[in-house]
């Protein structure tokens, strides 16, 4: 049977490092590195993680601060908000909670947030660095999921690397990180044939759709790592509603070397590599 990579645990790890470069950040600079959220609308799913992450990064002992805007916040004012972040030199971090309600373009108001600020690594300079291989702010949950495979030993140097999915959150950013790394690097999506036996080439397997357990046990080569990215929820049979990822675990564990639980695995590590980003900026800027 597999090993299961506990992202829960690694993520305490990472949190704990977090937290020893906060303090060092402080007793250096004699102030907190500062992050801030921004929360428009009412989605019970986006208001649950906000809170969680400014928990969680006044946990590692940073001055995090939420904003929640009504969901009716015209777009003008959630830019006046991003500018006003932008300005204030106490703040690090700023993290804008996707999705946004349609009315406003929410394009337009992640390429508002300054760069060195962007801490979800979202803006297309931070894709664009990372992408010509002088990565700065990384997406968090691709930075999760090399740590993963680094608790795993794997040797990427090589490798053949097989992610599924093509998004600018995930798919992409942790496509180009394998391929810092060295692996030979396939994006595999919605229009790839053969999907099985695309993904049974993988020595390390990423999977980022958002499909409950579209990647079965024989899409996995034996002795293969598992990533798996997705979060989705699916009746439970009991009246119940319970999460599960994008592989079928208890299939891909058969045959898998080790694999990632959902939950678990790499939603923890995002967080914790938010907390890190935050660090990363704090120090960038204040070095400057
Ligand atoms: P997305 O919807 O932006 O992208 C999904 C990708 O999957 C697309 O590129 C699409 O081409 C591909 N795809 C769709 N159907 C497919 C199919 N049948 N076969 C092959 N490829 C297919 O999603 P995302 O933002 O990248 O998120 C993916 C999943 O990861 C979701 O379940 C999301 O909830 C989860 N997620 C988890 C975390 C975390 O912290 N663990 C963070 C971000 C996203």
């Amino acid at each position: 049977a597999a090993r299961i990579l506990d992202g829960k645990k690694l993520a305490e790890t990472v949190r704990a490092e977090v937290r020893e470069g906060v303090a060092a950040f402080k007793a250096k600079y004699g102030r907190a590195p500062g992050l801030e959220v921004v929360l428009v609308g009412d989605d019970p799913a986006s208001q649950v993680y906000t809170r969680n992450k400014e928990k969680a990064s006044n946990e590692v002992g940073m001055q995090g601060r939420l904003h929640v805007l009504p969901a009716s916040t015209p777009e003008d004012e959630v830019l006046a908000l991003v500018e006003r972040l932008n300005a204030d030199d106490n703040v690090d971090g700023i993290l804008v909670q996707l999705p946004l309600p349609k009315s406003i373009n929410e394009q337009r108001v992640l390429d508002a947030v300054d760069p060195a600020k962007d801490v979800d690594g979202f803006h297309p300079v931070n894709a664009g660095l990372l992408a010509a291989g002088r990565p700065r702010l990384v997406p968090c949950t691709p930075l999760g999921c090399m740590r993963l495979l680094a608790l795993a030993e794997v040797p990427l140097k090589g490798a053949r690397a097989v992610v599924v999915g093509r998004s600018n959150i995930v798919g992409k950013p942790v496509a180009q990180l394998l391929l810092a790394e060295h692996a030979t690097v396939t994006i595999a999506h919605s229009r790839t044939k053969d999907l099985a036996a695309v993904c049974r080439e993988a020595d390390v397997l990423v999977a980022a759709v958002g499909k409950a357990e579209l990647v079965r046990g024989d899409f996995v080569k034996p002795g293969a790592v598992v990533i798996d990215v997705g979060i989705n929820r699916v009746d439970a049979g009991n009246g119940k509603t319970k999460l599960v990822g994008d592989v079928a675990y208890a299939e891909a564990a058969e045959i898998a070397s080790a694999i990632t639980p959902v939950p678990g695995g790499v939603g923890p590590m995002t967080i914790a590599y938010l907390l890190q980003n935050t660090l990363t900026a704090a120090h960038a800027r204040a070095a400057r």
